[in-house]
């Protein structure tokens, strides 16, 4: 590996539309862009966006960290893509696979603000898969699934961020009727984690797990209490998931952390080259985060068809002379 020279970051805010899950507020969120610079010159790029309302230290803690030259784990992450983009900067060649076609889901992260008409236009456009958050009100929730799963031709992901007890996701799953639960491709974080909860809903429906990773521990448990393996590339060593699904037998959907479109960037490019590698086992990705914000420069070079991106232009993850021409302020020289 080459040495690094020196570290930048360029802070941003996003605007979000509306409230992104049950436990954060709309309002604007913070992040920055991170560069790092090698020793022969050569610039790598990558996002550090946390989310306090989800146990992360805010951004000036991971700014005071970086200063520091302390790392946390979500610094480490940031760094480890950045030299991946560097890399890839440096052989002149694009990390997205413009061969590989890898579909995302929707998402509606407030079923009170969605349509059903805009559902089924998606289908129309090509989306087989709706991630719906949560959380809010089950009984409101329960009736837009099946809803959704009556008149659009959507299968569904649900995600709880680990907001229900496991008698309310049972009482949750009861009003579900069973064209519904067939339609269910998987259940996120239904509770906290529990080796027992999980096994007995994992008994009514696949589960996947997210944000338990830390309390579900795979690395060390003697069974793993789930079917599915959400890796978010900012947050988790990519090998080391890939490892753990291959251990467990356990399928993988790659999803950007709501975060900017360089961070969306990174996501998506892990996920059509684990595609590549892996085939089916690799389900359709979740990184069609950016319109949940007003857009920025960066959106806007981000094309899609549907479900589907258009490669970013460029060299890395792309974006080449807007990321160039942003302004970084020094953080250290190493
Ligand atoms: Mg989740």
């Amino acid at each position: 590996m080459v040495a690094r020279l020196n570290l930048f970051v360029s802070p941003y805010k996003l605007m979000p539309f509306q409230a992104p899950n049950a436990r954060s507020a709309a309002r604007a969120r913070e992040g920055a862009l991170l560069k790092i610079v090698e020793a022969d010159g050569m610039a790598g790029y990558a996002d550090i966006h946390p989310w306090p309302e989800l146990g992360e230290t805010s951004l000036a803690d991971q700014l005071a960290a970086l200063r520091a030259g302390s790392k946390t784990s979500l610094l480490e992450r940031s760094i480890a893509l950045a030299e991946q983009d560097a890399e890839a900067r440096r052989e002149k060649r694009s990390l997205w696979s413009a061969d590989i076609k890898l579909k995302n889901n929707l998402l509606v992260a407030d079923c009170t603000l969605a349509g059903i008409a805009d559902l089924q236009r998606a289908h129309e456009q090509g989306f087989e898969l709706v991630k719906i958050k949560c959380g809010r009100d089950h009984a409101a929730e329960a009736k837009f699934v099946n809803e959704v799963c009556e008149r659009t031709g959507l299968r569904v992901r649900l995600d709880f961020n680990a907001t229900a007890s496991e008698q309310g996701f049972a009482d949750f799953f009861a009003q579900l009727g069973s064209h519904a639960r067939a339609r269910i491709e998987y259940v996120e974080d239904p509770t906290p984690f529990s080796e027992k909860s999980w096994n007995r809903i994992r008994s009514l429906v696949p589960v996947a797990l997210d944000q338990e990773w830390g309390s579900a521990k795979l690395e060390t448990a003697s069974h793993a209490a789930c079917d599915v393996l959400v890796l978010k590339p900012a947050r988790q060593n990519v090998e080391k998931a890939v490892d753990l699904a291959a251990r467990w037998d356990l399928r993988l959907a790659v999803t950007s952390m709501m975060d900017h479109p360089v961070g969306v960037a990174h996501a998506m490019c892990t996920a059509l080259e684990l595609r590549r590698k892996f085939g089916e086992s690799v389900l359709q990705a979740g990184c069609l985060t950016s319109s949940l914000y007003e857009s920025n420069p960066f959106s806007e070079r981000m094309r899609t068809h549907g479900p589907l991106f258009a490669p970013v232009m460029g060299t890395g993850i792309g974006f080449d002379d807007l990321l160039e021409s942003q302004a970084w302020m020094t953080i250290t020289s190493l």
